[in-house]
């Protein structure tokens, strides 16, 4: 293996102004979640280059492509990048600033994708010199409901041939360029919509006795569902419950008749979440009920949470070790973000890492969904070398 993790850095330092140059072209013509055709056609333009079979038109603008080493039967392993920006207008002044006007690739996907091209480019250098198959997602729609993730898997993603593990990874501004960081077990939280309409009676603000005031009603819900979190939920099982929506359109002395309410929920066990819906739904109701008025309950499921298989994990953070060294390699905390990497994760032994990109002394630190987010690019080098290596070693495994 030392001779290839040598190559491995080698063949990274080579390509890593290419991999820069395909960055900023992504960075520079960002499309949104289901939208990115363009992107797409990028993608497969620089596959066909490179001579590696590979499929479009997956859930849309999706590619799967398949890079085969010798004795490709033996195993198959798969790695994932998603490919869509945000509805964000860019503020920051670089020349590869966003020429779409309102999008913007403020998660980093730009990187991911550009990375994965560049795997692609080294692992099909090195395909005389591993056993075993890799296939490479480029995913469409991580930032938007029902993701792309699950889309891939029902168009067939994950067959023919089967994974046995798959890996992705996510810039993170936490960490500094040439870092990365692991978690193993529950990494990322699970993520449910939850819409109350609360239905009363409106009418004149100085005669509450002949309404049904749904805004008292709606204060009392969100008031009382916190107890969910802070009563229910078990206290070693985090739990977030926000509302960030409060509609009620009445006026200084004008009572509506509904009110909206909209919030967020997210945890990390998949029997609690059901739960903690049946609760919503029951507090909910019967509170409105219990004051004259009505609540009406809906919950759009979102992503499962993210599960780091604690054996892949363990791998994850050993291979890291020996590319870059224990003092490039952290332990993560838990997150309560979403991510559609959790529907592969459900699916086969899988591990989702963090790409440290951020650069203190430049002032790269902005947040992922800020509109100055940015990247140190020189961690494009460390996220093609680390994918690479995993590849390899996991596929050895
Ligand atoms: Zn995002
Ligand atoms: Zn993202």
């Amino acid at each position: 293996m030392d001779q290839i993790k040598k190559k491995i850095r080698v063949l990274s330092q080579q390509y890593l102004g290419q991999v820069i140059s395909w960055r900023r072209h992504l960075h520079a013509h960002p499309e949104l979640s289901m939208q990115e055709h363009q992107t797409a056609a990028f993608v497969s333009a620089h596959l066909t280059e490179m001579k590696i079979k590979h499929q479009t038109g997956i859930a849309e603008t999706g590619i799967v492509a398949i890079i085969e080493g010798r004795n490709p039967q033996k195993k198959t392993i798969a790695l994932r990048a998603d490919m869509d920006a945000l509805p964000i207008e860019e503020a920051n002044q670089v020349p590869y600033k966003s020429q779409n006007p309102g999008v913007m690739h403020a998660c980093g996907h730009d990187v991911h994708t550009s990375s994965l091209l560049g795997v692609a480019q080294i692992l099909a250098e090195l395909k005389g010199e591993f056993e075993g198959t890799v296939k490479l997602f480029f995913q469409p729609s991580e930032e938007r409901y029902p993701g792309g993730a699950i889309q891939m898997i029902r168009a067939g993603a994950m067959e023919n041939p089967r994974p046995a593990n798959v890996f992705g990874q996510h810039v993170y501004p936490e960490l500094e360029a040439g870092m990365v960081g692991v978690r193993a077990g529950e990494y990322m939280a699970s993520t449910d919509e939850i819409h109350l309409t609360i239905t009363g009676k409106g009418g004149h603000g100085a005669l509450p006795s002949r309404l049904i005031d749904p805004v008292l009603i709606a204060s009392h819900i969100v008031v009382a569902l916190q107890q969910i979190v802070s009563r229910q939920a078990s206290p070693d099982m985090p739990t977030v419950l926000s509302f960030g929506r409060f509609i009620a359109n009445g006026q200084t002395n004008i009572i509506p008749d509904q009110v909206k309410i909209a919030g967020t929920l997210r945890t990390f066990d998949e029997g609690w979440r059901q739960e903690a819906h049946r609760r919503i739904g029951t507090l909910a109701e019967g509170i409105a009920q219990s004051m004259g008025g009505q609540c009406k309950v809906f919950i759009d499921h979102g992503y499962p949470f993210v599960y780091n298989d604690p054996a892949v994990a363990a791998n994850v953070k050993k291979w890291a070790v020996e590319l870059l060294g224990a003092d490039k390699v952290v332990d993560l905390p838990l997150r309560m973000t979403a991510e559609d990497f959790s529907y592969f994760a459900n699916e086969v032994p899988s591990c989702f890492y963090r790409l440290g990109v951020a650069n203190q002394a430049r002032g790269i630190t902005s947040g992922l969904h800020t509109n100055t987010f940015d990247v140190d690019e020189k961690s494009l080098e460390t996220s093609i070398a680390l994918m690479a290596w995993i590849a390899v070693n996991a596929l050895a495994g």
